[in-house]
């Protein structure tokens, strides 16, 4: 679609009507379109066959240990906010095959695993889920080691984001720093504007990758009214957001607290369940398995994705390092929120509330944190 070339920071507005275009485009430069989209009366994130897919006209409501979804007044496609998948098995494949081993006529022969995903169009990403996907990049490309297949999934992702226009109760982003504005990070990055008058996306182009894309689409310069009513549905939203945590000095209040009273006490609720870090965009930790056939003449490596709250996953020649549900979540916390910046230079929340909101016991990491620190005060 002609019109005067676009640069990044430029500002559009693609009307209702044309959204759908957006996905048929990304699916004519051949992104498999991956965004959220009901799957059994919840909200997932799935490959997309056009704009129909999007959960227009839901809404969720989440508390700790709760999530529903409910039908909305109006036909907004975002107006929910993130649910529990995240983009992470899309970059990082929670079961990959590293390498096979065939052993023929005596010899032995090693086939490393080829990743055949298609490049892939991330269609809705949150603030705080593009904060997460650097975060990753850190881990798997900028540290000793650089994960081949991420490298390839990341480096070919087109990223749309939406800013959030609705509060979520369990979400921390504003106090963390990373929403629920998208600073960076993304292609092109939406605010759904509903209002009596208007239902259209105002579009923010972030690369030239998005400005040749926002070329193939129908659309206009942004007025700056329309601009600030975009800005203000988000100051609202950062406003009224449901928690906060306190981040300062929080590295030297855990270091100093591996010994609080605090932790029996939420090892008594804690089931060791390990749904905080299978939800959690950011935790990254996976296992190996080695697996041969009765003949002995083919093997398999595989990666599978895991989580720390295993018993498993500290075991080291003869035992578990961290035996009881104490250590297991005292570590996990402290990895998250202190340890992680000495690891990586960030901390390893961005706030997005999914291990409260799917804690099955309801434990919200910013209690817990707070509770630490008002111990502290007294
Ligand atoms: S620790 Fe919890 S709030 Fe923080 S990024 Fe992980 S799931 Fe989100
Ligand atoms: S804190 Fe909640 S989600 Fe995490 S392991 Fe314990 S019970 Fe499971």
């Amino acid at each position: 679609m002609a019109g005067p070339a676009l640069a990044t920071g430029d500002r559009v507005v693609l009307e209702r009507e044309d959204f759908p275009d957006l996905l048929a485009v990304l699916r004519g430069r051949g992104f498999r379109v991956v965004g959220p989209t009901l799957r059994q009366g919840d909200l997932v994130l799935d490959e997309l066959a056009s704009a129909a897919d999007l959960p227009a006209g839901w809404t969720d409501v989440k508390e700790a240990g709760s999530y529903r979804l409910q039908p909305r007044a109006d036909e907004a496609r975002f107006g929910y906010g993130v649910g529990q998948h995240s983009w992470k098995p899309f970059l990082f494949p929670p079961r990959y095959l590293l390498w096979q081993g065939r052993r023929e006529k005596g010899r032995l022969q090693t086939i490393p695993g080829a990743d055949d995903s298609p490049p892939q169009a991330f269609l809705g990403v949150r603030p705080c889920d593009l904060h997460a996907i650097e975060v990753q990049d850190r881990v798997f490309l900028k540290g000793g080691f650089v994960d081949p297949v991420y490298r390839q999934r990341r480096e070919r992702a087109f990223i749309v984001a939406i800013n959030c226009g609705q509060p979520c109760a369990t979400g921390f982003c504003a106090s963390m720093g990373t929403g629920p504005r998208a600073a960076s990070g993304f292609d092109l990055a939406l605010t759904e504007i509903i209002s009596p008058s208007r239902h259209d996306f105002l579009v923010e182009v972030g690369t030239a990758k998005g400005a040749k894309v926002l070329q193939d689409l129908p659309h206009r310069g942004a007025e700056p009214q329309e601009v600030e009513q975009g800005e203000a549905l988000i100051c609202r939203t950062a406003a009224q957001m449901g928690r906060k945590l306190d981040t300062v000095g929080i590295k030297e209040l855990l270091y100093g607290n591996y010994e609080h009273p605090r932790w029996d006490d939420v090892a008594a609720r804690c089931l060791s369940c390990g749904n905080c870090a299978w939800v959690c965009p950011t935790c990254f930790c996976h296992t190996l398995e080695d697996l041969t056939d009765l003949t002995g003449s083919q093997a398999e490596r595989w990666r599978r994705m895991d989580v720390c709250f295993t018993v498993d996953f500290s075991y080291l020649h003869g035992g578990s390092i961290r035996p009881s549900p104490r250590s297991r979540y005292r570590q996990w916390l402290t990895h998250k929120l202190a340890t992680w910046i000495d690891q990586f230079g960030c901390s390893g929340c961005v706030g997005c509330g999914r291990c409260i909101t799917w804690c099955p016991v309801g434990i919200d990491i910013t209690e817990e944190v707070r509770a630490i620190r008002e111990s502290q005060a007294s």
